[in-house]
């Protein structure tokens, strides 16, 4: 196990994440595990604005997972990788250009395709049985005072020691965490998604290979 350094946070400390996506979960289970092998207790709950049981939202993501993701769920958060939720292995890439197609095959373990909402799910039921709560909620404000951090959100404000951001690319978030604290939303660049459904032959010619433009 890898030292954790909890810095400032005291035995039964509490500590707020914004966001339930991959990264917040991984942080929340590495958190509370890291806590109990130093002999405390993190009190961690997990803020997230959508509903991923029951797919009733989602994130955007295509939702094919490239190694060394599934060792590093299983030997770093020591959780099972849900490889029943793989829909297809992908052996290889094709990128598609206006002059020719480009297939790149790899040589590794292959990459598992399944739906991102829900490795989500999973993901988020592993931290709660971690330990951490969960609350379905979205974050609106924060008061930071010298001691603490109030949260707002759509239900019941809640006290924090420690709040972790983990909102993705939320640009609401960010403005959040710019008046709060400075932050500044690292430089990216806007794209536009759209979904193609070639049908079966169309899906034969890709074989077990991902294309993209
Ligand atoms: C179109 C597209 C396709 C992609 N395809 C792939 C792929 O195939 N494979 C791959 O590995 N990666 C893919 N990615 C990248 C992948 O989605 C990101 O790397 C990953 O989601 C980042 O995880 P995260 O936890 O940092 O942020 P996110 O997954 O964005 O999670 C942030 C969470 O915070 C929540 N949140 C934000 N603000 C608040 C708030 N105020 N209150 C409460 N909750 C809040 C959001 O609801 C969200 O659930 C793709 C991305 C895009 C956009």
């Amino acid at each position: 196990m890898k030292q954790t350094y909890l810095g400032p946070l005291q035995d039964g400390g509490r500590v707020g994440i914004i966001g339930g996506g991959p990264g917040g979960v991984a942080t929340a289970i590495a958190l509370k595990q890291g806590a109990r092998a130093l002999g405390r207790e993190a009190q961690v709950i997990i803020i997230e604005g959508k509903q991923f049981a029951g797919e009733q939202h989602h994130n955007q993501c295509v939702g094919v997972l490239s190694p060394p993701i599934a060792d590093l769920v299983e030997r770093d958060l020591k959780i099972p990788f849900p490889h029943s939720l793989s829909r297809s292995a992908i052996t290889g890439y094709i990128l598609h250009t206006a002059q020719r197609e480009i297939i790149l095959d790899g040589e590794t373990e292959p990459s598992v395709a399944l739906r991102r909402v829900q490795f989500d799910a999973y993901m988020l039921n592993a931290a709660r049985d971690c330990g951490v709560e969960i609350l379905p909620a979205r974050v609106t404000a924060f008061e930071f005072h010298a001691d603490r951090v109030v949260i707002y959100t759509e239900n019941t404000p809640r006290e924090v020691e420690v709040v972790v951001g983990a909102f993705g690319m939320d640009e609401g978030s960010g403005v959040l965490f710019e008046n709060a604290v400075g932050y500044h939303p690292p430089l990216a660049l806007n794209s536009v998604v759209t979904k193609y459904h070639p049908g079966d032959e169309g899906m034969i010619t890709f074989g077990n290979r991902f294309g993209g433009c």
